[in-house]
């Protein structure tokens, strides 16, 4: 157990703010001055550091490299009114972590040390948060095995460490999302329920066949019959079919998004009426075909909502309302948006402030 967190800090002596274009954010391109680390040996965390952001050296025969024991995690921090950062729900993402950890035989990471490498990083960044409006502080919490060994086991030492980053105003243009009817994302008794690196890289294959086709992304379908849906690309799926949100049910071929879980509590504290199931791809056809598809959008951390504007199926293209007219999804967008920017109330304490 780790009480207090005593973590040695390095600071950087040529910082790199000044040097960087607000204006022009690209995800996942620009990094905060530091980062934070530690390494889990002999059965407990242990080297605690706050450094600059840097190269990390590592064995080449780390496990990571060669059998994939590696899991991360995606949050973000906004800027508020008064001038204190609003982190969107971090528990839950600890929570995940800590299933994708189990699952992938790796340790778990305590709430202490997930929090405070997290706290102190943004404190001691606290000028990389960016304030305009859109923007985010995007928190990349990571881990991965750092045995030298080349057999296949699971490791003994790990590596965990947190990347912080600006990211600009993301501006999802609606997707044209082909239904996958060959290629799987995840099985029965599988890992997709993990935020594990090896979910991305088969998923890499699939989603460039389908953009070749002319489409954004994939909807995933399980894998056996390819008869219900799963997912869209890296998000969770919604739909609104005669004024009901309905969703795949989380299980573990789901990621059980924290996006998806929040829009979910937005749509129940308006009466809205939800359903969490399991969702063939027939009755999304059907609904499609008649006219009662009224809301398609994947739902994650990065787009919080990306519109669907068109659906393709065996063939068939689907084009659905128009996605500035639809009534759910944009209001629960401006809510959400409305809340981590603590515009409005924070209700259900969803901004973990520092
Ligand atoms: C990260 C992720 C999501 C979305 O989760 P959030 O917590 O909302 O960001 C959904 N599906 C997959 C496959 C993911 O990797």
């Amino acid at each position: 157990m780790i009480d207090t967190l005593d973590i040695k800090v390095s600071r950087t002596s040529a910082s790199r703010l000044g040097k960087t274009d607000f204006n022009n954010l690209l995800f996942g391109r620009t990094f905060s001055d530091h980062m934070f680390e530690a390494d889990f040996e002999d059965g407990e965390w242990k080297n605690f550091e706050i450094k600059p952001y840097g190269d990390i050296a590592i064995s080449p025969a780390a496990s990571a490299l060669h059998y994939g024991q590696a899991i991360f995690e995606g949050i973000k921090a906004y800027k508020q009114p008064d001038g204190r950062v609003g982190i969107f729900r971090p528990l839950r993402n600890l929570e995940r972590f800590n299933i994708s950890a189990d699952r992938m035989c790796m340790p778990t990471v305590p709430e202490e040390l997930f929090m405070q490498s997290i706290i102190q990083l943004i404190d001691m960044d606290r000028d990389w948060v960016p304030s305009k409006e859109g923007q985010s502080l995007y928190i990349r919490p990571f881990m991965f095995a750092t045995d030298a060994v080349l057999g296949v086991h699971a490791s003994d030492a790990y590596k965990f460490v947190v990347l912080t980053g600006p990211a600009g105003a993301y501006y999802s243009k609606p997707l044209r999302v082909k239904i996958e009817t060959h290629y799987a994302r995840a099985v029965e008794g599988g890992v997709g329920y993990a935020k594990t690196a090896g979910n991305y890289a088969s998923s890499l294959y699939p989603t460039k066949q389908a953009q070749k086709e002319g489409f954004d992304q994939l909807i995933w379908t399980d894998a056996k019959e390819h008869a219900y849906i799963e997912e869209s690309g890296t998000t969770n799926v919604m739909f609104v079919i005669n004024d009901t949100l309905i969703t795949p049910s989380t299980r573990d071929t789901i990621l059980d998004g924290v996006t998806r879980h929040t829009i979910i509590a937005l749509a129940n504290a308006w009466g809205m009426k939800v359903e969490e199931r399991r969702v063939t791809v027939e009755e999304v056809i059907t609904a499609a075909k008649s006219g009662t598809l009224q809301e398609a959008f994947g739902a994650g951390t990065a787009a919080t909502i990306a519109h669907i504007s068109e659906i393709g199926y065996e063939g068939e293209i689907y084009i659905l309302p128009n996605p500035a007219l639809r009534a759910f999804s944009n209001k629960a967008l401006k809510a959400l948006n409305g809340i981590r920017y603590g515009l409005i109330p924070d209700t259900l304490g969803w901004n973990y402030l520092l």
